[in-house]
C-alpha cells in the first residue's frame, strides 16, 4: 500500500479540515458523464476519496447528469470503472437526476419566496442586462423580474408542461445584481431542453442548471466538504446563497488548483478530433492522457496516486511536465515489476562452438534487488537474438558492444561471446546474421547486452509499440494552424518482429504482481497489469490488442529520462 497521506497532513486540505473538523467527513466526486476522465480528474478523485478516507469518512460517486444533451451511457460505466481502478470504492453511487422531483419542488419554493422568476429574454438581452461586453455598462433587470409570484409559478409550471420551446422561457434566480460578483447576477436555474434523459426518460423536459443543482445535492447527501476546482471560486457565493434560501443543512465549498500536463491535450473537443480523424487508436490510445489511455499504456494506478500526492494540493492551478509524471512512474515500476529480456529489432547470432551449451537451463531472478519476486528458467540456445543496435559492422575504440573481433557479455548468462563474421542482405543493407564464438579467456566483459534464445527454446515473437509525445511542441494548442499542425510523426514507433524470452509466460500468469500496490484487488486480469522491465529497453505492459496467439506490448516509459527524446 502506498502512503498518500502526505497531502492531507499539511497545507490546504489540512486547513480546510480545521475550518470544519467533523466526523464523519462526507465528500463526493461529481463528474458530468459527458466524456472519459483524464489525468486532471485523477487529482479530483484522489482529493475527494482520499480526504474522506484519511478522516475516516465516506465519499460518494455522484454523476452530475443534468444535461441530457451531452451525456451517454458509456461514460457512466467508464467513469465508475476508472474510480475503482484507482483503488477507491464509492460509498454510494448517486445521480443528480435522482433528485429531479425534490429540485423541482425547491424551485417552486424559491419562486414562492420571491427569489426566482421566469424570464423570456434571449442570450443577447441577458448579456446586456449583465453589463454587456466585459461587464462595462450598468447592470439592470428586465421586466420579467417584476412578475408576481403567481405569474412566475404559472409560467414555471407551463415550462414543465411543454408550453414553451427551448429558449422561450427559463427560470432565473433573483439574487443581487448590485454585487460585483457575476455569480450574483440572476443566474439561470432551469431551462427547457425537450430532450429525453437516459435515467428519467421523457418525464421531464425542463432540467436544472449546475448552479441550481450542485449545492442542493450536496446538502441532500450531507456533504461536509464540497471540494472543487478554483474556477468555481466565485460560485461559492451562489452556492451558499441558494442553500441558505432553501435547505437546512449547509455544506461548505472549498476550491483547489487544477492539474494539467504540459504538451498534452485534455479537452473533450480536441480529444474527439484526434479520435474521429483516426490520428490515435481511440479514446484509450496510450499516448493520450485520458485515464483509460494511461491505463491501457500500463501505468500502474498506484503511481498515479503517488504522482498526485507528490504534487500536493494548493489553490493554484499547475501545469506539470510530462517528464515529471514519467519520473514518478519509473520510480514506482522500478520497485514493483519483474525483469525480462526483450529484443526489439532482432539479429540472430550463431555461436559456432555453442553445441555444448545448447539447451542448458539458466535460472534467472525476476529482480536483482527483491528476491521475494522469485526466479524463472530460460533455456540457452546455440542461436540467440540480440538487438540490431548492439552490433556494428566496423568496430571502433569508443564502441563497447558487439563487432567483429570484439567481445560482449550476455546478461544473465555466464558466457561472453566474440563476433567473428556477419552476413548482410545487399538489397536492404541490413545485417542478417552474425557468427560468434565463446570467449574463454575468463576476462569480465566491459558491456553486457540483453539477448533472447531462439524460438525453439521457448522465446516468442511479439509486436512492441514505443511511444513518444503526441505533439512536437510543449504548447500544441498554441501552435500555428492549431494543435493538429503540431503532431509528432514519431509518436508511435512499432517494432513488429520483436522477440521476448519465455519468462514472459510466467509474468503473464502471475499478473498483477502482488508488489504492484493495491491492484491485486482491482482491475484484475486486465492485459495492462502484465508489466515488466525489459532490461536495457524500458518498462512494458501488455496491450489490449493482444490475443492468445499474439502478444502486443506497450512501452510505458523508458528506463532513463534522457533516452526519451
Ligand atoms: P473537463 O471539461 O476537463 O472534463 P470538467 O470540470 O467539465 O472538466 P467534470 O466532469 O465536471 O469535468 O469534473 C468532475 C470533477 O473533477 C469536478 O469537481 C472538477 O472540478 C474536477 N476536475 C476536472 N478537471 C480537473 C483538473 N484538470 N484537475 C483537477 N480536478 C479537475
Ligand atoms: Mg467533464
Ligand atoms: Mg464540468
Amino acid at each position: 500500500p502506498i502512503d498518500t497521506d502526505a497531502m492531507f497532513k499539511v497545507g490546504f486540505l489540512n486547513d480546510v479540515y480545521k475550518e470544519r473538523p467533523v466526523k464523519p467527513v462526507v465528500t463526493r466526486f461529481p463528474p458530468e458523464p459527458n466524456g472519459h476522465l483524464h489525468i486532471g480528474h485523477a487529482k479530483a478523485i484522489a482529493v475527494n476519496f482520499g480526504f474522506a478516507r484519511y478522516h475516516g469518512g465516506k465519499c460518494y460517486l455522484r454523476f452530475d447528469d443534468t444535461n441530457p444533451e451531452a451525456e451517454e451511457e458509456i461514460y457512466f460505466t467508464s467513469i465508475e470503472e476508472t474510480v475503482r481502478w484507482l483503488g477507491f470504492e464509492p460509498y454510494k453511487i448517486t445521480y443528480s437526476s435522482d433528485h429531479f422531483d425534490t429540485l423541482y419542488m425547491l424551485a417552486e419554493k424559491l419562486i414562492g419566496l420571491g427569489k426566482a422568476y421566469v424570464c423570456h429574454c434571449d442570450d443577447q438581452q441577458v448579456k446586456l442586462q449583465r453589463g454587456g461586453e466585459k461587464g462595462a455598462s450598468p447592470r439592470y433587470r428586465c421586466e420579467h423580474a417584476d412578475q408576481s409570484v403567481e405569474e412566475n409559478l404559472k409560467k414555471f409550471r407551463g415550462m414543465r408542461d411543454g408550453e414553451y420551446k427551448p429558449r422561450e422561457a427559463f427560470l432565473r434566480m433573483k439574487q443581487d445584481i448590485d454585487d460585483p460578483n457575476p455569480q450574483n447576477w440572476d443566474l439561470a436555474a432551469y431551462r427547457v431542453l425537450n430532450k429525453p434523459h437516459h435515467r428519467t426518460g421523457d418525464k421531464w423536459i425542463i432540467y436544472p442548471t449546475y448552479d441550481f443543482t450542485h449545492c442542493l445535492c450536496d446538502s441532500f447527501e450531507n456533504i461536509t466538504h464540497s471540494l472543487c476546482t478554483v474556477e468555481f471560486f466565485l460560485s461559492r457565493t451562489s452556492y451558499e446563497w441558494l442553500n441558505q434560501q432553501l435547505v437546512e443543512y449547509q455544506p461548505m465549498q472549498r476550491e483547489y488548483g487544477r492539474l494539467s500536463i504540459e504538451g498534452s491535450v485534455l479537452s473533450k473537443r480536441r480529444l474527439k478530433e484526434l479520435v474521429d480523424k483516426k490520428i490515435v487508436r481511440g479514446w484509450d490510445d496510450p499516448r493520450l492522457h485520458t485515464l483509460i489511455g494511461i491505463r491501457r499504456r500500463g501505468v500502474p494506478p498506484g503511481s498515479i496516486l503517488e504522482f498526485v500526492n507528490e504534487l500536493g494540493v494548493t489553490t493554484t492551478n499547475s501545469i506539470i511536465q510530462i517528464s515529471r509524471f514519467e519520473q514518478t512512474i519509473r520510480r514506482y515500476l522500478e520497485r514493483t515489476v519483474p525483469r525480462l529480456m526483450l529484443v526489439l529489432d532482432p539479429v540472430p547470432v550463431v555461436i559456432e562452438d555453442g553445441d555444448e551449451v545448447d539447451g542448458t537451463v539458466l535460472t534467472i531472478p525476476f529482480s536483482p534487488k527483491n528476491p521475494a519476486m522469485g526466479d524463472h528458467k530460460i533455456k540457452f540456445s546455440k542461436t540467440v537474438y540480440i538487438d540490431r543496435s548492439d552490433f556494428r559492422e566496423v568496430d571502433s575504440k569508443d564502441y563497447f558492444r558487439l563487432a567483429p573481433g570484439k567481445t560482449v557479455g550476455l546478461l544473465q548468462a555466464p558466457f561472453p561471446i566474440t563476433a567473428t563474421s556477419f552476413t548482410k542482405d545487399e538489397a536492404t543493407g541490413l545485417v542478417t546474421e552474425v557468427k560468434a564464438v565463446f570467449d574463454r579467456s575468463g576476462k569480465k566483459p566491459k558491456t553486457f547486452i540483453q539477448w533472447v534464445p531462439a524460438e525453439s527454446a521457448g522465446s516468442k515473437k511479439c509486436e512492441v509499440r514505443i511511444y513518444n509525445s503526441l505533439f512536437k511542441s510543449n504548447n500544441p494548442t498554441g501552435a500555428e494552424g492549431g494543435f493538429l499542425n503540431d503532431l509528432n510523426p514519431e509518436s508511435e514507433v512499432v517494432y513488429p518482429n520483436a522477440v521476448i524470452e519465455s519468462g514472459f509466460d510466467e509474468v503473464r500468469k502471475r499478473a498483477p504482481w502482488p508488489e504492484a500496490a493495491g491492484e491485486d484487488k482491482l482491475g484484475k486480469g486486465g492485459p495492462e497489469s502484465v508489466r515488466f522491465q525489459g532490461m536495457r529497453v524500458g518498462y512494458f505492459a501488455m496491450d489490449s490488442d493482444s490475443a492468445d496467439d499474439k502478444i502486443v506490448l506497450n512501452r510505458i516509459v523508458s528506463l532513463k529520462e534522457d533516452k526519451e527524446k
